[in-house]
């Protein structure tokens, strides 16, 4: 069994395309989901201890106890938890994908944003 972990928003519209998405992306059977309501915006801030703290702790179970070989952060178009313009949002992801980087430096992380279209497209550094 392969696993890889997301870091998702909870909108029920984005589940499906970024498991899918990520089962291809990783070459995994299995998503470990973890669901927030804006999770890049509350992972780029850090302002709030207890969910950081409860985010990283899930996180470390799917890492440890599952193997997952790669994390992917979330975020898209009309969200409900992060009502920033898209341009924001890429910007949360990235300080997102630096900070998870900071906790597992040997893993692979990404940056994910879904459009209008519910179509997934990967954030690389520059974008
Ligand atoms: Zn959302």
């Amino acid at each position: 069994m392969r696993f890889c972990t997301v870091i998702n928003c909870m909108d029920g519209r984005v589940q499906l395309p970024v498991i899918s998405y990520l089962q291809r992306r990783f070459d995994v059977e299995y998503v470990d989901s973890i669901s927030e309501a804006g999770p890049s915006l509350i992972l780029s801030e850090q302002k709030d201890d207890v969910l950081i703290r409860s985010i990283l702790n899930r996180l470390r179970i799917s890492v440890e106890n599952h193997k997952s070989v790669g994390i992917a952060v979330v975020g898209h178009h009309d969200c409900a938890g992060n009502p920033a313009p898209k341009s924001q949002q890429i910007i949360h992801i990235q300080k997102a994908v630096n900070f998870l980087r900071q906790q597992y430096e040997n893993m692979e992380i990404t940056g994910l944003w879904i459009d209008s279209n519910w179509e997934v497209h990967e954030i690389d550094e520059d974008s």
